[in-house]
């Protein structure tokens, strides 16, 4: 279709010479420079049968005019579209690969990373401004014994259900906040501009709506947590350890309970 009228009858020509009846099937690769159209690799397939004698009258068939070549082909058009198509594939690409850097595979919530990096940016902010901000943290209570009696398969139905339990809390309480998987069964909540007070009783929220909760095998879980407040100007580490040290204490105090530091 590429070819001009000239190419085509170059290429059957000396068929068409021989034979009335003359098809051919071509195939290659075209390369457009600027208003150049070339062809690369091109093979063609003539395949010619005649039946008599030969008709010398007979004219050079060829497959399309001039006109009709303009209004099938528009190169541009066609590579456009296939760019298009490309470009978007791409970017969906990119996009699934971004969400997949920064997210745990199996609950969907931001991985240590992530979390870690906002908690930072978070108190970067703050340093400038008086905002308040807090952090909940929390750890599965004797996940160890889930594992060891109804096997890891459910084990990971609980992390999962944990996951879906802070996600639907935060929205219960309308607040916005940041959840992320801290470590195997630990898991840590950014709050920006909220006070400890809200955030202990959001830990709460989430303590009850976790152990209401219930497992195809496990039944009831309780989780132990941790509430701490930012102090205009420490470093998030001093504040992710506080978090950390008032979780240990809900543990030490008997587990499944909520510890405010
Ligand atoms: P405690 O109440 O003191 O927190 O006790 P625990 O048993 O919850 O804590 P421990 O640290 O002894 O055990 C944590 C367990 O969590 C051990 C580990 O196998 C399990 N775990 C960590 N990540 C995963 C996971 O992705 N899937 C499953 N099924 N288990 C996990
Ligand atoms: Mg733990
Ligand atoms: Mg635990």
């Amino acid at each position: 279709m590429y070819w001009g009228p000239e190419d085509v009858g170059r290429e059957t020509m000396p068929f068409e010479a021989i034979a009335p009846t003359v098809g051919f099937f071509t195939s290659g690769e075209f390369l457009r420079t600027g208003e150049f159209v070339n062809q690369h690799n091109v093979t063609l397939v003539v395949a010619a049968m005649r039946e008599g004698d030969i008709d010398e009258d007979r004219e050079v068939y060829h497959m399309l005019s001039e006109e009709e070549k303009s209004g099938k082909i528009n190169m541009i058009k066609r590579l456009t579209t296939f760019i298009n198509a490309a470009t978007a594939e791409m970017e969906e690409a990119n996009r699934k690969l971004e969400i997949a850097a920064i997210s745990d595979a199996m609950t969907k919530l931001f991985n240590r990373g992530e979390i870690q990096r906002r908690i930072s940016a978070c108190v970067r902010d703050n340093a400038d401004n008086d905002e308040k901000m807090s952090l909940i943290m929390m750890d599965l209570d004797d996940f160890k014994k889930v594992n060891d009696t109804y096997g890891h398969k459910e084990g990971d139905n609980v992390l999962i259900g944990l996951a879906n339990v802070l996600r639907d809390t935060l929205k219960q309480c309308e607040v916005e906040g940041d959840i992320g998987r801290w470590g195997g069964e630990e898991f840590m909540i950014l709050l920006p501009q909220i006070a400890v007070d809200k955030a202990s009783e959001i830990a709460e929220n989430l303590l009850k709506n976790f152990s209401d909760k219930e497992f195809p095998l496990a039944g009831h879980q309780t989780m132990s947590l941790g509430v701490t407040e930012y102090i205009n100007g420490e470093k998030s580490d001093s504040l992710t350890m506080r978090v950390d040290a008032a979780l240990y204490d809900a543990k030490a105090g008997g587990k499944n309970r909520v510890v405010v530091r």
